[in-house]
């Protein structure tokens, strides 16, 4: 039933631009103002991918204002600006409904890392954890004038620490309304939905009927829900059903963000992952999938510790830590953890992306710098290396411990779309995992070119109409008169990403042209100084 009303509301949203689309045709829109050429900027000769996953055709695309104006075999009439696209792909900007663009937005406003490969939305607020209240938040990025489209979603764990701090008990019913609150207002001010990252103090604490209860708030006002599962190593299976539960019954859409199977012992389960989620479907709950295309997760290093061992914040850690029977409960999870969850077996396949209290740590693995430390890199002195980082202040880690063949089982499911997880890297500065660069690049690159796993035109409706869909966004992700004019122009055959773990600091290449709201903010190697971003709100602010 829910499913169906579902459906039914995204038909409804849909219905009149796709209507007008259509009745436009191929037709023009007429010239904005006197006095000008008809279009403001007309591309081409370029191959149309249109993002909803259709066979590409040859057509110019002319656009006026912000707007898409005309899709055409031949466009003779004159424009402002002609951009030879000859050769080239032209497809709908690319929509990350995952990242953590706040760290880095206000430092580089134009986004580079996403920019250079295609990117032109941008969302932030998932795993649970959102700046609080979302208003100031988006109107300190409005002020920041970004380069790509912004949005966010509103965090169960943002609330939560609000309102309980960092504690592990229930929630009475007096905090759960006023988490309910929370998740109301930021909503208003224009949240897409609501994130959980289950796997993260303080969403670790909470049960799931908790989580229910606000995830009714946010579908009520035509909201998603988006999850960073509680666990993604041995309990995967559990947590997808949590997920599922958490739509089915909060009423609302619902997403595996970020989807992979971590640890050696569990590589295979994405099978049973992508069953339980298409049966799902099947009786009605709207749940889906994204996934960025790398081997190797990224987070804080203290994620290879207990849960019960973060409660209360840092300074709890660390007097836990002082008492010597705790510190060796906490070692033996960890001793665990590293050998069959994110450790993937080895001290070495966990590295520091970035350490605020030694930056000169970024770059090496546990067990390099477990040798420096005069120990031999085993497992179980890896887990006091790790320990020693989180007591001095902890640092984000990258971890290696997915399959390929899970990863590609998972791109391959119609129900994913890409995201990268990623941030706004300062160029140059710490370690940072390769996908805040390359995510989008390395699909069109790696599995649709090279590998040939999928079509372009299917990867390119992950990154566009399959992400607008799922937001709710009636005007961006297809390339059709009356669209806003978010285009992406690459060459199919020359498009890679180029950030490696040992050098992440490498732009995407194969990019011609990205425009966001019919404004070129990326031309062949060179970032324009035009900063056209808009902030993307909500459904209930919409
Ligand atoms: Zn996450």
């Amino acid at each position: 039933m829910k499913g169906t009303r579902n459906d039914l509301r995204e038909q409804q949203r849909w219905a009149p631009l796709l209507s007008m689309a259509m009745m436009l045709g191929w037709l023009a829109v007429a010239p904005s103002a006197q006095n000008r050429a008809p279009y403001d900027l007309l591309l081409r000769g370029g191959r149309v991918v249109d993002g909803t996953g259709s066979p590409w055709f040859r057509a110019d695309v002319a656009v006026t204002g912000d707007t898409i104006a005309a899709i055409a075999p031949r466009i003779e009439a004159p424009a402002a600006r002609v951009i030879d696209a000859t050769g080239l792909v032209i497809t709908p900007g690319f929509i990350d409904i995952h990242t953590h663009a706040r760290r880095g937005i206000f430092e580089v406003p134009t986004a580079d890392n996403y920019t250079r490969q295609g990117v032109t939305t941008i969302y932030e607020g998932p795993d649970g954890s959102s700046p609080l209240p979302i208003k100031a938040f988006l109107d300190r990025v409005a002020a920041a004038k970004t380069s790509p489209n912004f949005g966010t979603f509103v965090g169960q764990g943002s609330a939560r620490e609000k309102v309980i701090g960092s504690l592990d008990r229930r929630a009475t019913p007096a905090e759960i309304e006023q988490m309910r609150e929370i998740v109301r207002e930021g909503m208003r001010d224009g949240a897409v939905g609501l994130s959980t990252g289950l796997f993260y103090v303080p969403g670790i604490f909470t049960p799931t009927d908790e989580v229910i209860e606000l995830a009714k708030v946010a579908g009520g006002m035509g909201g998603i829900h988006v999850s960073h599962m509680r666990n993604e190593a041995a309990g995967v299976l559990g947590s997808v059903r949590e997920t599922l539960a958490i739509g089915e019954q909060g009423g609302l859409p619902t997403q595996v963000t970020h989807h992979k199977i971590i640890g050696v012992q569990n590589w295979g389960r994405s099978v049973d992952t992508l069953k339980l989620i298409t049966d799902a479907r099947a009786r009605g709950v709207d749940a889906t999938i994204d996934q960025y295309p790398y081997t190797a997760s990224a987070t804080g290093i203290n994620a290879l510790f207990p849960p019960w061992s973060l409660e209360g914040g840092q300074a709890e850690v660390v007097r836990r830590l002082q008492d010597p029977a705790q510190r060796a409960r906490i070692k033996a999870a960890v001793v665990e953890n590293i050998r069959f969850d994110r450790g993937a077996g080895d001290a070495k396949n966990i590295s520091v992306a970035s350490c605020g209290w030694d930056p000169s740590l970024a770059g090496k693995n546990l067990a390099e710098i477990t040798r420096e430390r005069g120990q031999e890199p085993n497992v179980e002195n890896g887990a006091d290396t790790a320990i020693s980082i989180v007591e001095h202040g902890g640092a984000q880690g990258i971890f290696h411990a997915i399959d390929e063949k899970d990863l590609e089982r998972i791109l391959l499911c119609p129900l994913t779309m890409i995201a990268s997880d990623g941030e706004v890297p300062i160029f140059g500065k710490a370690s940072p995992h390769p996908r805040s660069y390359g995510t989008f690049a390395r699909v069109l690159a790696v599995y649709a070119r090279d590998k040939g796993l999928l079509r372009l035109e299917e990867a390119v409706r992950k990154m566009t109409s399959l992400p607008a869909w799922r937001l709710g966004l009636p005007d961006r992700g297809i390339l059709r008169v009356g669209m806003k004019a978010d285009i992406t122009v690459f060459d199919p055959a020359l498009v890679r990403d180029k950030a490696t773990y040992e050098k992440p600091h490498q732009y995407a290449e194969g990019f011609a042209e990205v425009i966001v709201n019919g404004v070129v903010i990326y031309e062949h190697g060179v970032m324009t100084p035009a900063r056209p971003g808009r902030i993307l709100y909500g459904p209930a602010k919409r």
